[in-house]
């Protein structure tokens, strides 16, 4: 009997492929997914450890199913991603309604672990990155987007003192440059257009000397890939080679995504960054140089412990310099486990106050950007229809969501569409094609 299965994912893109993975390696033992909770026989979360609350989000979700599931029999549940991998034992004493723990390195083998769950609560496993991938190529991705995550490297050996990757996600581990280009392939023969590299350091990637750029310019030569972007990287790894890469490719997106945390050198010190402002700068000016239409986003953690008010003003002063176009800003979140988790944290409402601070600078920019885009034509890769199916959703060449009036037989290709006003968020428009006509 067809058994259904739910799965709900929280944290980054790349628990985001991990899930899509899971499912296709569950559907072989007869899972079919399902979008009601009710209809579940079993139920996957997979979390996410990176900030605060991770383990509470996972008690209150199984809170819910729980009440869901009051009258009827339960179903499995299985808890995987990096809270199993940080809390294992301690979550099946907390909450015995959650069945199967299974980290984020032990996931190709959970057809086993749901098939003998009454012996083994737990698949942990030690960090083998290497037999999942091996065990993944041979699972077909059954992805059937427009725009697909591809997840090339794992894990970190970059230790910064805020961050619990490196020890849920382990050391550092690039996948062979040709099981990708695989994955690539049959992304897609799938019809996939848009490719997005996925690493936790993604351009540390290195196999065998083969570094992100050799990668890139390989994908780009797969000829219906017609989009490449990659994410997260860290500023020491933007190397000259992925630098040229920009010079040479014609597919590679101008948005560069590049964490700098904090604008003073005092506080990446503290953080165990091992890189300056100055560096980072120089990055910056060198890819502007190539390019002058390339945009950086950026992920910023406000009030570290050790910011005093002359570090936060150095953040909002690079925030001005480099006008980031999108990033993502949290106060510092101390994590189980890391050095900065023993350190004081800054009093909340100050944290509070220099948040917002640097949020409303940081959305100003981004509210200016798509200002800048009303009345131009831009070039957008149409992904589907919208959910009222009356418009079309698709992607910017910065990543920002165009929500515009085409015809659904320009899904999966670039169309150029006429932005005609914008928020924040979005931007709206109008394809200017021939063929452009209301989606019925
Ligand atoms: N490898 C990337 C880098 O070096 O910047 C970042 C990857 S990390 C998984 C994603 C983001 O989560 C970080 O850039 C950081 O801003 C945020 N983050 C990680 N630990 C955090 C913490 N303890 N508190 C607040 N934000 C945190
Ligand atoms: Fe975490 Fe990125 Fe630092 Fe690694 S380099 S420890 S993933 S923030």
């Amino acid at each position: 009997m067809e058994q259904k299965i739910f799965i709900k994912t929280f944290g980054c893109q790349m628990n985001e492929y991990d899930s899509n993975r899971i499912y296709d390696t569950v559907k072989k033992i007869g899972y079919k997914k399902t979008d009601k909770y009710e209809d579940a026989d079993c139920y996957l979360l997979n979390t996410c450890h990176i900030r605060d609350k991770a383990k509470e989000k996972v008690y209150h979700e199984i809170g819910r199913v729980k009440k869901i599931f009051k009258s009827k029999s339960k179903p499995l549940i299985i808890v995987a991603g990096c809270v199993a991998q940080a809390e294992n034992e301690e979550m099946l004493k907390r909450e015995p309604y959650i069945d199967l723990i299974v980290g984020p390195q032990a996931y190709h083998k959970i057809n086993n672990t749901i098939l003998n769950y009454k012996n083994k609560k737990i698949e942990e496993t030690e960090f083998d990155a290497m037999s999942k991938f091996d065990y993944l190529r041979k699972i077909k991705n059954g992805s059937k987007q427009t725009s697909s995550f591809l997840t090339i490297q794992e894990g970190c050996d970059k230790f910064c003192h805020f961050c619990v990757v490196p020890y849920t996600r382990g050391p550092e581990y690039s996948r062979p440059f040709n099981q990708i280009l695989e994955e690539a392939k049959i992304l897609i023969d799938n019809g996939t257009k848009e490719i997005i590299l996925l690493g936790q350091n993604v351009n540390a990637y290195n196999y065998e000397d083969l570094r992100l750029s050799n990668l890139i310019l390989e994908i780009e030569k797969l000829q219906d890939v017609k989009r490449i972007r990659y994410i997260t990287s860290h500023p020491n790894d933007m190397t000259d080679d992925l630098i040229e890469v920009y010079k040479e490719s014609k597919k590679l997106m101008p948005l560069v995504h590049l964490p700098v945390q904090s604008g003073s050198d005092k506080v990446l010190e503290l953080m165990n960054r091992k890189h300056t402002i100055k560096t980072y700068l120089e990055t910056f000016y060198k890819l502007k140089k190539i390019n002058s239409k390339i945009e950086f986003s950026s992920d910023f953690i406000i009030a570290y412990p050790g910011e005093n008010k002359k570090d936060f003003e150095d953040t909002l002063r690079l925030i001005k310099e480099i006008k980031f176009i999108n990033s993502f800003s949290f106060i510092f979140s101390p994590r189980p486990g890391t050095v900065a988790s023993k350190l004081e944290t800054l009093d909340k409402k100050e944290s509070l106050i220099r948040l917002e601070t640097a949020q409303k600078i940081l959305f100003k920019n981004q509210i200016e950007m798509n200002k800048s885009l009303e009345n131009q034509i831009i070039n957008v890769l149409v992904e589907k229809q919208t959910d009222e199916k009356i418009k079309l959703f698709g992607r910017s060449e910065y990543m920002t969501s165009v929500i515009f009036n085409g015809c659904d037989n320009l899904i999966g290709k670039i169309v150029k569409v006429k932005i005609l006003k914008s928020n924040q968020n979005t931007l709206f428009g109008t394809a200017i094609d021939s063929t452009h006509q209301r989606v019925a």
